[in-house]
């Protein structure tokens, strides 16, 4: 399998160089020489956390000043559709999304080539607030970089390493199958969502022997990768005592994602957020799962008069305990989207399924601390004496301290965030365990 390309694209002076020069660094090994690139292109091998690819800076096509920005987008957006695989379109937090912006994402999104929206500049976490401005070029998850201070450039390259083919020893740390369960509220479209997915790839349907009449279990394959799809929707009891009836929905939700890596909690576009999607969704991080939030419905939205960046706005003000899961927008019925959110519960599934070197985690973690000391509680101070990783799905850290019970609500979510950041698990949610360590 060849090196993946990827295309750095943007306006001038957002920082495309620095990026690229950030991304090729120590490792900038090879000039590769692709074939149709001109001088005015730099095309470098990369590496990142074990993936190869090839890198390309289009910086220097910005030689003639005179070249009107139409242009040079054009330009750009050509070379990215003929050489890309995947592309990172750079912005700057300073000025917001521009005009100019806007005309790139609309050449980018024509390429249909996925495309990761980095918001460069982004030098601290005060500025990060100005990236929401940029769900506003429709690119989905603005992702705040700054190439200069090497400040979220992780964050940026999974995103990235999620939407181009994964080379086979890439595969390492994902084995085995990928439960995802589809739960959502009735009438949201489960039932037709699942035939959407099955549509779309041939697969076995079978219903596996053995299993609950909760749910029905249909293994499916998607992107090499193996899944059980645990359908919830599966099973109707018309005629039942009403009040029953919702207790025992609610029941089977609950252990549906209990058995499940990944869950689609399925909205309606046309009615989005209810008390029981935010019951489920608290339920799916009290169990450590992964989550991707599925508008569906989304044929509907013009008639709605609803746009993505309004929709993931309100998502995200909904769900503030649950900043990391991607949301993606499906239509079930013309069967769009649905790949998008597939793709989506994989980068889910591979970064719950991450783990880090012990060197990495214990010095994120001293760092963590160093910058953010515990406050003292009984004028006794929480200790480190050492942390590992224990576990995959969740990704599971144990901190041994001198008294767990120093290890207050807040700080651990403290902790727990400033991991998320440093150690790139951009999807997940991290489990903490504080134990008291033996003298
Ligand atoms: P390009 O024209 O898009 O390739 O942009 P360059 O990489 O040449 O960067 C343009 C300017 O922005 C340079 O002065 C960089 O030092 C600066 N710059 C690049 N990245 C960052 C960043 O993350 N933060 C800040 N504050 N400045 C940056
Ligand atoms: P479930 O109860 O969550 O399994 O929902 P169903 O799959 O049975 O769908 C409920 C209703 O919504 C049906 O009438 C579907 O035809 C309709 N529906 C499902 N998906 C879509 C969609 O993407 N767009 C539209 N317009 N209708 C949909």
């Amino acid at each position: 399998m060849s090196k993946p390309s990827i295309v750095i694209v943007g306006r001038p002076n957002v920082g495309k160089s620095t990026l690229f020069n950030r991304l090729v660094g120590r490792r900038a090994a090879v000039v590769t020489d692709i074939p149709g690139t001109t001088r005015d292109r730099i095309a470098l091998d990369a590496e990142w956390w074990g993936h190869r690819f090839i890198v390309v800076d289009t910086g220097g096509l910005e030689a003639a000043p005179t070249t009107p920005m139409y242009q040079q987008v054009v330009a750009q957006a050509m070379l990215a559709m003929e050489t890309a695989d995947a592309i990172i379109f750079v912005t700057d937090v300073h000025d917001g999304p521009t005009p100019a912006d806007m005309d790139i994402s609309h050449q980018l999104r024509r390429t249909g080539k996925p495309v990761v929206l980095a918001v460069n500049k982004t030098d601290n976490s005060t500025l990060e607030q100005e990236t929401m401005e940029f769900y506003r070029l429709g690119l989905g998850d603005p992702i705040a970089i700054s190439a200069h201070h090497n400040r979220g450039i992780d964050d940026l390259m999974d995103a990235v390493m999620a939407t181009i083919p994964q080379e086979e020893e890439a595969e390492n740390d994902v084995t085995g199958l990928l439960s995802l369960a589809i739960v959502g509220r009735t009438n949201v479209g489960k039932s037709a969502l699942l035939n959407a997915i099955l549509g779309e790839e041939r697969v076995i349907v079978s219903e596996t022997p053995g299993t609950t009449r909760d749910a029905i279990d249909t293994p499916t394959i998607y992107q090499d990768q193996k899944m059980l799809l645990i359908d919830t929707a599966g099973i109707r009891r018309p005629g039942r005592v009403e009040q029953g009836i919702e207790t025992y929905s609610v029941l089977r939700t609950l252990r549906a994602v209990d058995r499940a890596d990944v869950v689609f909690l399925v909205l309606d576009a046309a009615d989005m957020v209810a008390a029981q999607d935010t019951h489920i969704a608290g339920h799916v991080i009290d169990a450590f799962k992964g989550l991707v939030i599925v508008v569906n419905k989304w044929d509907l939205a013009t008639q709605l008069g609803l746009d993505e960046a309004g929709c993931l706005e309100e998502i995200r003000q909904r769900f503030k305990f649950l900043p990391y899961a991607p949301v993606r927008f499906t239509s079930a019925l013309n069967k769009t989207g649905v790949a998008g959110a597939l793709d989506a519960a994989l980068m889910v599934y591979r970064d719950c399924s991450k783990e880090v070197s012990h060197h990495k985690l214990y010095s994120a973690v001293l760092d963590a601390m160093a910058e953010n000391q515990p406050s003292s509680r009984k004028g006794r101070l929480l200790r480190l004496k050492g942390v590992a990783q224990e576990g995959v799905r969740p990704p599971t850290f144990v901190f041994y301290v001198n008294d767990a019970s120093l290890a207050h609500f807040s700080y651990r979510r403290y902790l727990e965030n400033r991991l998320r950041e440093t150690l790139a698990f951009r999807w997940s949610h991290l489990k903490l365990v504080f134990k008291d360590a033996k003298e």
